[in-house]
């Protein structure tokens, strides 16, 4: 869930976990720890044609989440770390 100032032209003002509800820090309109942003525009073979949902996740959410699957989430090391 993601909060934004109206006067600062569209500032990030706070960033919760959807899951757990831990607010997650954001300093000067900068998220500065990971989060997972999901948006899925649902189409017409779902029973959601025609919305979107969005969700954040804290990484420690993500984790215990991903780690529920009954298959393993792939995973790539980056080569190029900006
Ligand atoms: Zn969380």
């Amino acid at each position: 869930m993601r909060k934004f100032s109206e006067r600062e032209s569209g500032r990030l003002t706070e960033v919760r976990c959807n899951c757990c509800g831990r607010a997650l820090s954001v300093k000067n309109g900068i998220l500065e720890e990971e989060c997972i942003r999901a948006e899925t525009p649902f189409g017409f073979f779902s029973r959601k044609d025609g919305q979107i949902h969005r969700f954040d996740l804290c990484e420690d959410c993500y984790d215990r989440l991903t780690k529920a699957f009954r298959i393993p989430i792939e995973i790539e090391e980056r080569t190029e770390v900006l």
